[in-house]
Formats: C-alpha cells, structure tokens, sequence
C-alpha cells in the first residue's frame, strides 16, 4: 500500500502565491529605499494595526516574547515580584517575567476553553499575599489557541487586587470578545508575528498595545535602548527590539488579506465542528467571542488513546501536534520556581490535546481527507 500524499500542516506558499503581487511591490520599495530599520513602514504598520484592532497606540517590536519583555519592564518588574499566568501556554509566556528576576505563579485552566480560569487565579493571588514572600505585580493573561480568555473576569480581579494586567494575544491576534477586537483589554497587549501566527512575518516580528501614551512612548524608548528625546541619552536599561522595516512590508502586504484568512479559518474550525462533534472533544467556544483560530485542537479520553490517533493521522499523511505536551510547571527549566501547588486540568489536558491543520489555504479535498482520518482512527 502507498502512503497518501502528506497533507501540510500549515501551508504558507499557497498564501504567498495568493498574495505575490502586493508583497513584491511592498518589498521593492523597501529595497528601494533602504531605510532597513525603523523604517516609514513600520509606521504605517503601527497605525493599520491600532485601527484594526482598535488600540490608541501600537508599537512594533522584534518578537512577542520581546514584546512581553518590554512590557514587565516598563512596570520596572523584577526580584520579589509575583506574575501571574497560566500553566498551559507557550514557553515564552514564563520565561520574561524569569529573565527579569521574577517569579511566575502559575494558574490552572478551564477544561472545555483552555483558557486561565479567573477562580483559581483568585486562589492564587490570596496565596500569594498569605504566604508573604512575594509582591503580586502583574497578571499575564494568555489568549490561547486564538481563543479570547474572559478578560471582563480578569480585568476585575486585576482592579480589585492592584495588578497591572498584561494581555499575551501572541496566538489570537485578531479574534474579539463582547463584539470588540482585543487590543485594549489590558493596560498593555502583546502579541507575535511569528510565521506560524495567524498573521505572521517572514521571520520574528511582535507588537504592543496601549490605551496609555505614556505606557507607549515607554515601549518605544525601552525598545531602543532606553534613549530619551535624543539618540544618545540614555534614560534607562532597555533592549534592541525593534522590527525589521523588511517584516513591516510583509505585514502590510498580509493585513490586507488577513480579514478574508480569519474567515477561512472559521469555516475550516466549523467543518470540524460538524464532523467530528460526535467523536471527541472539540473546542469549546468562548461565549460571544470569534476566534483567530491559530491553533484547533481536539481532546481525545485519554494518552494512549491521543497515542494511537496520531499514529493513524500519520499513516493517512495528516499531521497533527501537540500543543503542548508538558505544563509549564512540569519544564526542568521552570519547576524549580513553582511553589507546588497542584493544577490537575493543566496536566490532563497536556496528556490529552491533539491540534489538526487549520490555514486558510486548507482544500476542501484535504478537509475531507483529515475528518475521514480522525473518524478512521476512532474506528466510525
Ligand atoms: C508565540 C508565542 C509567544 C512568543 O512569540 P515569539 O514571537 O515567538 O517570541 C508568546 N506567547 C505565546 C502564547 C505564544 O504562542
């Protein structure tokens, strides 16, 4: 028996071909005049991207994880500070607020959304000022998967308890809560535009967001080495974080298109919905919410079970993964800074998640090759 063609797990040459023409001429200009850093792309970019979503100020930086970076340190977070965040998220997500000298405190998940569950970050924080080691600073709240996590909920724990709120919308720029796109909901946003992002660049890119002018003109001098009105004052400790005027062009060319990508990518999540609702656990939906769709995983009962799956998809040429097979309390690099505290969802799901391709360049054809896969593999 001849194995299928293998069906690409993402597929960004289709979405270059469909959008060769605008990227050539954005590219050209940029070669043209060679203005390679900070750029007047990126600051048209800047102003596509606070008018898409809604911010008052956006800056661009050299990766979502700098963009969290610049974010705790414009909060001057460091030693004997508190941050909060879920367990079940991105590595990058624990490692800023660890490079600054910080603690994070990790925070279980709701089972059906994945997403941080406002209740145990309550506990938490209670916790935290009981045992009186640590200052709780910051709450970083993660978008997971494309997904927006109950930011309303958060919001008002944040207010109640005096935490700056910082929002990692590095998977699900792009998707909205309450009929609003997030980029506003916390006192600063980040996200990515890693090339597997639902808008990525063609090598690392990141973004804040702010109501806050202050907070922005922070974001810009720290990205830049903390300079002050002119180049060579410096005023703080900052970093080198600015993005490439070369990425800025292909962003520009790929948000022209990205409302229809969004689309697409809802139409494939609903394909799944249909066809594999009655097998296993699909994602739940956020209450009034859309998704980004970055990620589309499933739950299957149990490790063995994900196991044999997988195994099948792989025999029928589908690929799946597994985002993310360990908590972040659980990594050798962070368990060290976790205080113990059991988060049983964030383990569970680990040992059972499976992501399918979501793009929007995925065929109908493929479509029905990857649900008639899954349905095979669960014996239907
Ligand atoms: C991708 C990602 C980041 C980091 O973004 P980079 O651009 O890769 O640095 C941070 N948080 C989450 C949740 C992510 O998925």
């Amino acid at each position: 028996m001849t194995t299928p063609d293998p069906i690409p797990f993402l597929d960004l040459k289709a979405q270059q071909a469909r959008i060769a023409p605008e990227l050539r001429r954005r590219l050209d200009a940029v070669l043209a005049h060679c203005q390679f850093v900070l750029g007047p792309e990126v600051a048209e970019l800047e102003a596509a991207l606070a008018g898409f979503c809604g911010a008052a100020h956006c800056v661009a930086v050299s990766s979502g994880t700098d963009a969290l970076q610049i974010a705790l340190m414009a909060e001057g977070i460091g030693p004997g500070d508190a941050v909060f965040l879920p367990a079940f998220t991105y590595t990058a997500t624990a490692e800023v607020p660890l490079v600054l000298g910080a603690t994070p405190v990790f925070v279980d998940v709701d089972p059906r959304t994945f997403q941080i569950d406002p209740a145990h970050l309550a506990q938490r924080i209670a916790a935290v000022r009981a045992a009186g080691r640590l200052r709780p600073r910051v709450l970083i709240g993660v978008d997971l998967f494309g997904q927006p996590a109950d930011w309303p909920a958060l919001a008002a724990i944040a207010r109640r308890e005096d935490l700056v709120t910082v929002d990692d919308l590095a998977q699900s720029f792009g998707c909205s809560l309450h009929g609003r796109m997030l980029g506003a909901a916390a006192d600063a946003t980040a996200t990515s535009f890693f090339p597997s992002k639902p808008l990525g660049a063609y090598g690392d890119g990141g973004a804040l967001f702010t109501e806050s002018a202050d907070r922005a003109a922070l974001f810009r001098s720290l990205r830049t080495h903390g300079e002050g009105t002119t180049r060579y004052e410096v005023l703080r400790t900052g970093m080198n974080g600015r993005l490439d005027t070369l990425q800025a062009a292909v962003l520009l060319a790929k948000l022209a298109v990205f409302p229809e990508e969004l689309a697409a990518r809802e139409r494939v999540a609903q394909v799944y919905d249909r066809h594999l609702g009655n097998l296993l656990e699909i994602p739940a939906r956020v209450a009034d919410s859309t998704s980004a769709w970055a990620i589309y995983s499933v739950l299957l009962p149990d490790a063995a079970t994900r196991a044999h799956v997988q195994e099948s998809l792989r025999a029928a040429g589908v690929p799946s993964a597994i985002y993310y097979p360990r908590p972040l309390h659980r990594q050798p690099a962070y368990r060290d800074a976790h205080d113990g505290t059991a988060l049983p969802v964030s383990e569970s799901i680990s040992e059972r998640i499976l992501a399918l391709p979501i793009h929007p360049d995925l065929s109908e054809h493929a479509l029905s090759r990857i649900c008639a896969a899954v349905q095979e593999a669960l014996g239907r």
